[in-house]
């Protein structure tokens, strides 16, 4: 993940932006399209209400898509990412840490749903000895291709039936190349402890995985590690259990996410909790020595749930928090429900845009990369928002008439399909969240927040593309957008602003 570069220094240190330091947009490249239609709409999951798992949903992975135990969701940014003919619906990740050595040892237990007839079945895997496989308990055969884990059941699996898949594996996690980001792997990291920073392609570093954000699931993580380490993940804190000198800590949560948006990170915090709007858990990891530089930026925390539920809708999760890596990356990810900071890229900010991805990247996930504008433009126009909400609606004026003087004399690309390489690049964030900018001035105020909050109750806890979006907004404002939409996302002008 790339630090800020030079020609946009200014606006970037003034703006804060987040989830990955942005690049220069160069001219985005044309992609092949997927190989196959995906269907128009997919299912939404039901509003979120903490509850016990297991909460086994199948999740939106369509079987159009799905095919019979490939290799690939044919994603034209990502091809080996993800797998055909079956959806997850849970994993558990039963792992024992060396935190000194850097080691792992433990399984991955995956419960899944077959959406085709499969006599074998891919997992994505990166690294890590496999000692052994079962399918429903019975030894299976597997084999190793590149980043595949190919497993052959004894017994071929029936379409739509549930299957449980355990894997044994040990050694030492390698992160992993990331075509969003040559050069600068993603995964799992040994520094100051343990971290995991997954977007895109990471989570495949630790565990098996059926690595796209199309099939979502829930997770249970049983952490084993010596006991002086703190030890974070996602959702709940469920329990630590000291034997001698390791600790068993579990985190579960029961809201499917994204592989990319995994986390564990194992190392010396200090948990300081408090309470949010409705009772939610907010639960945040500091490093000890944090000042109150640090600290501070935080504590609009409650606030921002607050303002973004009234907003967006209701919070989408059972919990949320920060952890505070104490490394100076300039970086932050929105890892869900616990999103992740370096200590010197922490400002209110980036708080807020990465308290928005639980909205709009978590709740509401990708389809397909090329979308990706659906993540950050969004989460940057939220910075915006607040800031509206703190400093009167002049402010938030002001923020966004500067990231569009910024898109404009830079010239920025297109968001919508920039090419992997420009997936976390400005004309992403920047134009991407002035599309959101022009809609408002476009369709008026009532209008805009009804689109959003419409847009959001329809593919929460789901996967959502671009087309979704523009489809909410016309059938909420009764407008024809086609043409303003085309513009704002795919010519190589930035437009001008409405009424402007
Ligand atoms: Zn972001």
């Amino acid at each position: 993940m790339k630090r800020i570069t030079w020609l946009i220094f200014l606006v970037l240190s003034l703006l804060g932006l987040s989830c990955q330091a942005a690049l220069l947009s160069p001219t985005p490249i044309p992609d092949a399209p997927l190989a196959t239609a995906l269907p128009d709409s997919l299912p939404t999951a039901s509003a979120p209400a903490p509850s016990p798992l297991p909460t086994l949903q199948p999740t939106a992975v369509p079987t159009e898509i799905a095919i019979n135990g490939a290799d690939s969701l044919n994603d034209p940014y990502y091809p080996q990412m993800g797998n055909g003919g079956y959806d997850v619906l849970h994993y558990t990740l039963d792992l024992s840490v060396d935190v000194a050595n850097n080691e792992i040892r433990g399984s991955a237990t995956l419960e899944a749903l077959t959406t085709a007839a499969l006599t074998s079945f891919n997992l994505d895997f990166h690294g890590l000895q496999v000692s052994a496989v079962t399918v429903n308990d019975a030894p299976a055969a597997f084999s190793r291709q590149n980043d595949e884990l190919i497993i052959t059941p004894d017994t071929p699996l029936a379409r739509d039936t549930r299957f449980t898949t355990r894997i044994e594996y040990s050694g030492r996690p390698q992160p992993v190349d990331d075509a969003a980001s040559p050069g600068e792997p993603v995964g799992w990291f040994a520094d100051a402890g343990i971290y995991v920073l997954s977007e895109s392609a990471g989570a495949m570093s630790w565990y098996p995985v059926d690595n796209h954000p199309l099939d979502k699931a829930t997770y249970t993580f049983r952490i084993t590690a010596p006991k002086q380490f703190s030890v974070a993940a996602n959702g709940l804190l469920i329990s630590e259990q000291i034997t001698g000198a390791m600790k068993t800590t579990v985190w579960e949560t029961s809201h499917p996410l994204a592989s990319y948006l995994t986390t564990l990170v194992i190392g010396h915090y200090n948990l300081v909790t408090e309470t949010g709007p409705n009772g939610l858990p907010i639960l945040n990891y500091f490093p000890p020595d944090a000042g109150g530089d640090v600290t501070s930026a935080f504590k609009p925390t409650s606030e921002m749930l607050s303002y973004y539920s009234q907003v967006f809708g209701p919070y989408p999760f059972e919990s949320y928090g920060a952890i505070v890596l104490p490394i100076e990356y300039g970086f932050a990810l929105e890892t869900q429900t616990r999103s992740i900071f370096t200590t010197d890229f922490v400002d209110e900010v980036t708080v807020a845009h990465e308290l928005a991805h639980q909205w709009f990247g978590n709740s509401v996930s990708l389809t397909t990369w090329k979308d990706i504008w659906l993540n950050e433009g969004f989460a940057t126009y939220a910075e915006a928002l607040w800031i509206e909400h703190t400093e009167g609606k002049a402010a938030g004026d002001a923020y966004m008439q500067d990231i569009y003087a910024n898109a404009s004399q830079h010239h920025l690309a297109a968001p919508e399909d920039p090419a992997v390489r420009n997936l976390f690049a400005d004309s992403v964030y920047l134009r991407g969240g002035c599309v959101l900018y022009a809609l408002r001035l476009k369709v008026g105020d009532e209008l805009f927040f009804k689109i959003l909050r419409d847009y959001y109750s329809r593919y929460q806890g789901g996967n959502a593309r671009t087309e979704d979006f523009i489809a909410v907004a016309e059938t909420v404002s009764g407008q024809d957008l086609g043409a303003f939409f085309d513009e704002w996302l795919n010519s190589d002008q930035v437009p001008a602003l409405p009424g402007q």
